[in-house]
């Protein structure tokens, strides 16, 4: 498939493109051609393997969104990328869905104000929301990778849901994206942050991400939000030829770094590249 050119479908509240001091509501999902498509039926698929299996039906918005934000989030949004962009994130698409999706829902009311500043922000549980310039590093290596540059990626797998908004953003950039959560308090959060988007392609699953989900097997990229000593088999195995994994990885000094994994049909070419910060990979489900 060759990039249309479009920019990617985007989140973005009702009335995205008007100053109002609260973003629009009900969420509604941007398509190509700039239509709004209505969000009352949500359908948040879930599935596991060797974790708990779900099929999750919302029908109707529960509860507004808490936004706090005493701007224009649509703005604030736009300054962010162009951060990105000063910073080196290059990739159109990459771009359109960091600002497109609205970070500021995914973060507790009290830290809203913080949610486009260029900060990893804690999501509860102990647990943190990476700074938008370490998300858009990262996604933008997934869409370098042989699959990226063919336009959408294929199917995603994410390690690590946390609060669901990396979720949202691949979302955006994939067709499918299957995203494991071992903290079922995290797990339940996310599926509540994402509930008022129309993600139908965005599976949550809660289960160890250490042994993946060979349900959704091959993908075309797999990413990891945590960060273990080594890259389990179970992903690299999923991945299909031709397939990119990008994760934190410890190494030897003790320090992660991130690691680009490409898979060949002569085999694995590991890079490993920045130092970073993610919190621990850790098997089993909480
Ligand atoms: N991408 C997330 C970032 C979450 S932080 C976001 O946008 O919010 C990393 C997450 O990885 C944490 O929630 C942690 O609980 C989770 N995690 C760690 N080890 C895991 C494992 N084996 N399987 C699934 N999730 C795991």
């Amino acid at each position: 498939m060759k990039p249309s050119g479009k920019p990617p479908a985007g989140l973005v509240p009702k009335k995205a493109a008007a100053v109002s001091t609260r973003p629009g509501f009900p969420l509604r999902l941007k398509t190509d051609a700039g239509q709004l498509s209505a969000t009352k039926n949500v359908a948040v698929s879930a599935h596991s393997a060797g974790a708990t299996a779900m099929n999750v039906e919302i029908n109707r918005l529960q509860r507004p969104v808490p936004s706090g934000l005493g701007l224009d989030s649509h703005a604030v949004r736009a300054r962010m990328v162009q951060k990105l962009a000063a910073q080196g994130v290059s990739d159109a698409q990459v771009l359109a869905a960091m600002g497109n999706v609205e970070r500021h829902r995914f973060v507790d009311s009290a830290l809203v104000n913080q949610a486009y500043e260029d900060t990893s922000l804690p999501i509860g549980l102990g647990q943190t929301i990476s700074k938008p310039n370490v998300v858009a590093r990262m996604l933008e290596l997934l869409m370098r990778s042989d699959q990226g540059q063919r336009g959408k990626l294929g199917r995603v797998l994410e390690i690590g849901t946390g609060c669901g908004y990396q979720a949202a953003l691949l979302g955006q950039l994939a067709t499918e994206v299957y995203s494991i959560e071992r903290l079922r308090g995290l797990h339940d959060k996310a599926r509540e942050n994402l509930r008022p988007f129309r993600l139908p392609n965005v599976h949550l699953l809660f289960g160890d991400g250490m042994v993946g989900y060979a349900k959704g097997a091959p993908y075309a990229v797999i990413i990891s939000a945590a960060g273990g000593e080594a890259i389990p088999d179970a992903w690299i195995d999923q991945l299909a030829v031709g397939g990119r994994l990008v994760a934190p990885l410890q190494a030897a000094n003790g320090q992660q770094a991130l690691v680009v994994l490409d898979k060949t049909a002569q085999g694995v070419r590991q890079t490993l590249l920045e130092a970073v910060h993610f919190v621990p990979l850790k098997s089993g489900t909480s």
